[in-house]
């Protein structure tokens, strides 16, 4: 074992604050990561404030962080994928069982057995995984993706989980051109969801709750920009959409995109709001209309989503901090005020 630096909380009402935790040594086929960014996703905001007590109540101290590039600084004696000195990448999962159908299907995000980035049980130290909110993390290389080399570090961390969580359902759900595919909610997913939906040649429509956003919107490639709040604007849309993806993460009214869908048309969340969302049975039945979720995305899926973002130079709009801030950050994450990814610069962690 070593000791990492790194940033956690000790309750679901505390700050970050400094912090050193324990580390593995790297094993035969461990990749120990010096990590230079970290994104933060709104999910790191609702297991540290244990909002997900239901599913995934929140070990303390917990260290998020599942959005993680860096530099390999050693490398196990079996590892063949990475040298000393690579670029490497670390999203939302660390390990699975890797025998279960989903695993040798490589669908790793569906393994009944996962162990996720953070807060969740370690084989290795006995305690619970530490995320990227600190200077290194150590990871069995299959779990280690590989990072093209022409996209800016700070800006490709977010697509470890904004990236693939949204580039994974559009293509499940055949998202092209010819399709009209909703996109609700301009924050860290849902702006990735506009640039792969964009990508993808789909007529992409954004729905935001701030007005402010609809430049930026149209700018990251959406066709149209729609205020949910105003209903006649948002009936203009009725009965029109192949796609929507749902990429809020508070409360909110679900059947009003419901009856934008046309017929056989599908509504997926992948935001994870605290409390249930209410559907009204009426508005699925009339045009047959389905209701999905999707977690992430597997191993293969994400090394894909980052070539093609490698081949199209596509990466996330970031805002790049120093860990120092993270507490106003996840405020400024409350109040939607994010443009629309923090990439949290780990060179700020050597200094506590
Ligand atoms: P984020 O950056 O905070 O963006 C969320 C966006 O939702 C906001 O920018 C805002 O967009 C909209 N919004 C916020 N509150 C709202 C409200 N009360 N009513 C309507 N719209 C509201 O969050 P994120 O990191 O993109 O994550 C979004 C959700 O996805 C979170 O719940 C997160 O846990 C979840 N998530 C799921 C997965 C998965 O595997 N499925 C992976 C990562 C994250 P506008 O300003 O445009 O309205
Ligand atoms: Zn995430």
């Amino acid at each position: 074992m070593y000791q990492a630096k790194a940033y956690s909380v000790s309750s679901a009402t505390s700050a970050f604050a400094p912090t050193t935790i324990s580390r593995r040594e790297p094993t035969d086929t461990d990749v120990q990561i010096e990590i230079l960014f970290c994104g933060i996703c709104h999910s790191d905001l609702h297991q540290a404030r244990n909002e997900w007590k239901e599913f995934m109540p929140t070990v303390y101290p917990c260290v998020p962080g599942h959005e993680i590039v860096g530099r390999v600084t050693k490398v196990g004696s079996s590892v063949a994928k990475f040298k000393v000195g690579d670029l490497a990448a670390v999203g939302c999962l660390v390990d699975t069982d890797r025998t279960c159908p989903e695993c040798l299907a490589g669908l790793e995000q569906f393994c009944p057995n996962p162990t996720l980035t953070y807060n969740f049980p370690d084989k290795h130290t006995g305690g619970v995984t530490y995320g990227g909110y600190s200077d290194s993390v150590v990871v069995d290389e299959r779990f280690v993706l590989r990072v093209p080399s022409n996209l800016d570090l700070a800006a490709t961390a977010p697509l470890l989980c904004a990236g693939i969580t949204t580039y994974s359902p559009m293509r499940h759900w055949g998202v092209t051109k010819g399709k009209k595919v909703g996109i609700v909610g301009l924050g860290g997913l849902g702006h990735m969801g506009v640039k792969f939906a964009h990508a993808f040649g789909a007529h992409t429509v954004v729905f935001t709750t701030s007005p402010n956003k609809k430049d930026d919107a149209l700018r990251l490639g959406a066709d149209e920009v729609v205020l949910s709040k105003d209903a006649n604007d948002m009936a203009k849309h009725a009965s029109s959409f192949d796609f929507i993806l749902d990429a809020v993460s508070a409360d909110h009214d679900l059947n009003a995109y419901i009856q934008l869908l046309r017929r056989d048309g599908t509504l997926t969340l992948v935001g994870a709001p605290e409390k249930p969302l209410p559907i009204a049975a009426f508005g699925l039945l009339f045009g047959r209309k389905s209701v999905s979720g999707s977690p992430i995305g597997g191993l293969p899926e994400t090394q894909e989503m980052l070539d093609f973002c490698g081949d199209h130079n596509i990466t996330s709009d970031v805002e790049v901090i120093p860990i120092q801030k993270v507490n106003e950050a996840y405020e400024r994450l409350l109040k939607s005020d994010v443009k629309y990814r923090f990439s949290i610069d780990m060179a700020s962690l050597k200094s506590e």
